[in-house]
């Protein structure tokens, strides 16, 4: 039996995030993800300037490939305009690698299957034990599964069903679209040049939504592909989307039972606007570890519910 103080499942953004500051408060942990990174994750890698200040860092920190953009070109229902912003995106494959080693915490590759609680520590498949346990496996995370309540109203509300492809492509158009409601779409789909000659497409909308339309999400890709080759966005690529769902904030999560934590996408929340993920699950992740480090209790208040206000600069 491998035994530590706490097992983070999942070593995405929110499981890094917290190895990291439990780390900087001299913890130990372990992270366990069925993954070995560098791994692929569907996203579109849009992330906010608080991003950086949450990892205690500025953008010009960051090796990796980094776009900046200063305004989105928007179209709200068909009607377009220029948003002036200050926002930047990444590219999953390199930011979450980055941000796990970074963790300086032990890794094992495991895929968790079974966790049971014996005298008032965490058993995970007979092999490890831990007195805290981080639930940060993302939408489908085992400790949310086999720890919590199921949250019915997050399933009906707040499920996003989501499409995208990131791709080597030598665009000629370095700004970033953004369609939302779009052919009466239930959600936005975007267009985001990434550094070193990639691009990431994709679409995503409330599946609950899509349901009450008799759409289906797939109906809406092949919209957006004819108005990207239309408008010469992309042309002649041969796409093969990956196909994803993560689940908006919800009203009153529950994201602590005893000595187990969720976080990230475990615990459902992406911005109610536009299901900004990466940002919320760092700052779970920060706000988990500190909780367990300092004995406090574990709020998420502070984790913003909505994205506009830090588009046109009302939040930094
Ligand atoms: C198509 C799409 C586009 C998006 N675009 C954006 C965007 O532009 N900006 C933004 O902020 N957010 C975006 N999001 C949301 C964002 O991707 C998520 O909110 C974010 O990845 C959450 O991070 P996480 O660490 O909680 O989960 P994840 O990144 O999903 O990491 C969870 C980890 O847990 C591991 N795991 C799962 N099950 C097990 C198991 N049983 N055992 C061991 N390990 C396990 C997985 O391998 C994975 O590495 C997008 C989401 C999608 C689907």
């Amino acid at each position: 039996m491998i035994e530590t103080d706490v097992l983070i499942v999942g070593g995405g953004p929110a499981g890094s995030a917290c190895a990291w500051r439990l780390n900087q408060h001299h913890h130990k942990a372990l992270i366990l993800d069925q993954a070995n990174f560098p791994r692929v994750k569907p996203c579109a890698g849009w992330i906010t300037p608080a991003v950086f200040r949450h990892l205690g860092i500025t953008p010009d920190d960051y090796p990796y490939g980094l776009t900046r953009f200063s305004s989105f070109k928007i179209s709200l229902k068909g009607f377009r305009f220029t948003l002036p912003t200050h926002q930047y995106a990444i590219r999953r494959i390199e930011f979450d690698a980055w941000l796990l080693e970074r963790a300086g915490t032990e890794f094992n590759n495991h895929r968790v299957k079974n966790i049971e609680i014996v005298d008032g520590r965490y058993i995970v498949d007979d092999q490890f034990s831990a007195h805290y346990l981080v639930g940060a496996g993302g939408t489908h995370c085992p400790v949310r599964r086999m720890l919590f309540n199921p949250d019915k109203a997050l399933k009906k509300d707040g499920l996003i069903v989501a499409k995208e492809e990131e791709f080597a492509y030598s665009y000629h158009d370095d700004r970033c679209y953004l369609w939302f409601f779009e052919d009466k779409l239930p959600g936005y789909a975007w267009y985001v040049p990434k550094a070193e000659g990639y691009l990431n497409v994709g679409i995503g909308g409330s599946a609950q939504g899509l349901k009450d339309r008799k759409v289906t999400l797939n109906e809406h890709w092949d919209l957006l592909l004819e108005k990207l080759e239309d408008e010469g966005l992309v042309t002649g690529h041969d796409f093969k989307p990956d196909g994803h769902s993560y689940y908006l904030r919800s009203k009153s999560p529950q994201f602590r039972q005893g000595n187990a934590f969720l976080v990230g996408d475990a615990l459902g929340l992406a911005t109610r606007d536009m299901g900004e993920g990466i940002g919320a699950a760092i700052q779970s992740g920060i706000l988990a570890a500190d909780a367990i480090a300092n004995h406090n209790s574990y709020a998420i208040n502070s984790i913003p519910r909505f994205s506009f206000p830090s588009l046109i600069g009302l939040r930094k």
